[in-house]
């Protein structure tokens, strides 16, 4: 069973869903046709009329059916051929318009269906199109009727109960077609929802990444760089006083050698959540390359003084394997008109006399 539907219906994927289409298609042309023929049963349309007509649909829909399961299409922009299957519908409509006497005015409901697949299938250059050939078509069988009377076979009264049930037949036709369209735009539409969200997150995430530190987990260089730039900018407005420190840890490369790779990298961890832990809202510090930590803070010298001390000895009690984790600080307070790097020169200065004068300690730039 599933090898003759493979068999008809193709393996491919896509190829399977543009013979769905076509299928979807041929039911409507289907149900046209069959209102069409009971049309003939009651004497409003000619035979030969409705063969001819017949003739062109089974054309179209085998046409259309070869070329797309073929995979011929395949070498087109658009593989459906959209265009080229709704302006044949367009011209259908318009031929059954013409010869179906007095149950016309419904014969044009399957149009409803053409649009509402072309408004999402469509360029809007090729929807004009489309209707532009509907009109002119449509046009075109009003003229014909009006000067060849005769020549158009279509004739008879109809019965007001029977033109409600035709209409009635013809909406069973469309609004199915109309429902599946429906849903395939809802869905549609809910598969963008959950895209957009899926690149929400990823964006986020990637916002993240890009300023955290992936060892720590706190501020990268990159993003302590612009917080300083920022403070620079708003000191320069607001004249509101900021410092910055570097803080370097004592020693790490022995903890390196002694405990290995692995410890070095948890003293870095929690020297980073320790120091984090200690600071205000409006304070950053960030990790600012290996074993070095920028801290910017607003406030005078006496703040960013109390601030280390506390850091201090929160990181002493943070021994790792029996390591006591200390280090060295320098401070320096921003100057007016100060570039970044002339500020971080003096804090750098600063902390290498720290390291000098014993470490363990942060001494204040001039
Ligand atoms: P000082 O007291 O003078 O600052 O001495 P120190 O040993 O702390 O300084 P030094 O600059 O000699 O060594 C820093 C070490 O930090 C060397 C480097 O291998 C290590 N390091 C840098 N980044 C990382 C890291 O991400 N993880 C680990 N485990 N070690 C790192
Ligand atoms: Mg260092
Ligand atoms: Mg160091």
């Amino acid at each position: 069973m599933s090898t003759v539907v493979d068999l008809v219906a193709s393996r491919d994927p896509r190829r399977r869903l543009r013979l769905v289409q076509w299928l979807i298609a041929s039911l409507v042309y289907v149900g046209a046709a069959t209102l069409l023929i009971t049309g003939v049963g009651q004497g409003w349309m000619d035979t030969g009329a409705l063969m001819l007509w017949l003739g062109f649909v089974f054309c179209v829909l085998a046409v259309g059916y070869v070329a797309l399961r073929s995979g011929w299409t395949e070498r087109f922009r658009d593989p459906s051929l959209t265009v080229w299957q709704l302006s044949m519908g367009v011209l259908a409509v318009n031929w059954g318009y013409l010869i179906c006497g007095p149950m016309r005015t419904s014969a044009l409901l399957p149009l409803m269906v053409i649009f509402a697949f072309g408004a999402f299938a469509l360029r809007w250059r090729e929807i004009a199109f489309l209707t532009v050939l509907a009109v002119t078509s449509l046009v075109g069988a009003v003229l014909l009727r009006a000067w060849y009377p005769d020549w158009i076979p279509a004739k008879g009264e109809v019965s007001p109960l029977r033109l409600d049930v035709n209409n009635v037949l013809m909406m069973v036709v469309v609004l199915p077609a109309l429902a599946v369209i429906a849903a395939r735009l809802s869905g549609l539409r809910q598969k963008l929802r959950d895209q957009r969200e899926a690149l929400a997150q990823a964006l986020s995430e990637v916002e993240r990444l890009a300023v955290s530190d992936e060892l720590t987990g706190i501020a990268n260089r990159r993003w302590m760089r612009t917080h300083l730039e920022r403070s620079i900018a708003l000191s320069s407005r607001e004249i509101s006083p900021f410092c910055v420190a570097i803080l370097d840890i004592d020693h790490f490369k022995s903890v390196n050698d002694a405990l290995g790779q692995a410890a070095g990298d948890e003293v870095l961890r929690a020297f980073a959540t320790r120091a984090a832990a200690q600071l205000r809202e409006t304070d950053a510090v960030g990790r600012w390359g290996g074993e070095e930590f920028l801290l910017v803070m607003t406030g005078n010298l006496e703040g960013i003084g109390r601030v280390l001390e506390r850091i201090r000895s929160s990181v002493a009690t943070a021994c790792v394997e029996g390591h006591p984790i200390t280090f060295s600080a320098g401070v320096a307070r921003h100057r007016p008109g100060e570039t970044a790097d002339a500020l971080l020169a003096r804090a750098d200065a600063a902390l290498y006399q720290a390291k000098d004068a014993g470490r363990d300690r942060y001494l204040v730039t001039a």
